[in-house]
């Protein structure tokens, strides 16, 4: 790409430097970035990111309690570099149909972290989760999340969040670095090389712990709005834990339900918060309304 100051080519010996913000000019000279500043910054906007979310997938299977892979629910969204990670939770919050009845953070996965500490069954790991819920984590215990990016808005009490609030001091720890979800902006993380070869996760819901991978599959040319690209499964009940899910699914697909599997169907389609007036029946749990997410993400401030 020619120099897009002074139009030279580049050479193997002064390679050019693209624009860090857009990347989508270069320069063969500091001197000639500098000079086109002006010229430049209108057109100059961090390209969007197009992220495959994926709710509890093989890939994270060590951290989980079930993996949920019938059917697979994931979305990929385009998402603007400069919307924060909280706008980025209420894109995910109406892709996902979930609630909003729960809190949420989006953390960089320590790869070091040493899942087995997690085992309910073992007297240790008891005596750390007791311990922990009560004064958080210590140094020396192991770190699950490099980075925590995490809701700080006021509780206004409208959500009843005293379940997330009781497992919010098990993620914390003292040498996981935190950011506030309302005022960090994607680009800030995502671009950040610290965290670019790591995984991350999107948590909403620190009781039933519903983990969603990211995985950025490419960029696009910058928008304002979230947009979902693509999509499978049928959105996930809340409050239902995690092995729930598939419970519920084979309800539906029981050829006579028993009495357990019948409450099961009643309460996801009279009470469940975010449940299906219409069911999972008929292979329903597959049915994902791509137009209507699109509709409501595009009346979404960002
Ligand atoms: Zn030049
Ligand atoms: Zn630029």
């Amino acid at each position: 790409m020619a120099c897009a100051a002074c139009s030279k080519e580049p050479e193997d010996s002064q390679p050019h430097q693209l624009c860090a913000r857009c990347k989508q000019v270069s320069y063969c000279s500091k001197t000639c970035q500098a000079g086109h500043w002006d010229a430049h910054k209108g057109s100059c906007k961090r390209p969007n990111y197009i992220i495959k979310f994926n709710l509890c997938p093989e890939a994270i299977s060590d951290r989980l309690r079930a993996v949920i892979k019938d059917p697979v629910v994931s979305r990929t969204i385009s998402c603007p570099a400069t919307a924060t990670f909280h706008r980025l939770h209420d894109a995910l919050q109406v892709a996902f149909g979930w609630a909003s009845t729960h809190t949420y953070d989006f953390n960089v996965l320590d790869p070091q972290f040493d899942t087995t500490q997690d085992e309910d069954d073992s007297q240790g790991a008891l005596m750390r989760m007791i311990q922990q819920s009560m004064n958080g984590a210590s140094a020396s215990d192991s770190r699950e999340y490099l980075l925590r990016v995490k809701d700080d808005t006021p509780d206004t009490g409208l959500v009843p969040r005293h379940i997330d609030k009781m497992h919010d001091s098990r993620r914390h720890h003292p040498r996981t670095k935190e950011k506030s979800g309302p005022s960090t902006k994607l680009y800030q993380v995502l671009d950040a090389s610290e965290y670019r070869n790591e995984r991350m996760v999107y948590t909403y819901d620190f009781g039933d712990r519903w983990e969603h991978l990211l995985t950025i599959t490419g960029r696009a040319p910058a928008t304002t709005k979230f947009h979902c690209i693509a999509g499978s499964g049928h959105g996930v009940a809340e409050d239902v834990v995690q092995d729930g899910w598939q419970v519920l699914i084979d309800a539906y697909r029981a050829r006579r339900p028993n009495e357990e599997q019948h409450e099961k169907i009643h309460w996801y389609e009279t009470r469940c918060s975010n449940g299906d007036p219409k069911g999972l029946g008929n292979g329903r749990e597959h049915v994902f309304d791509k137009d209507g997410v699109n509709m409501r993400l595009s009346v979404m401030r960002t």
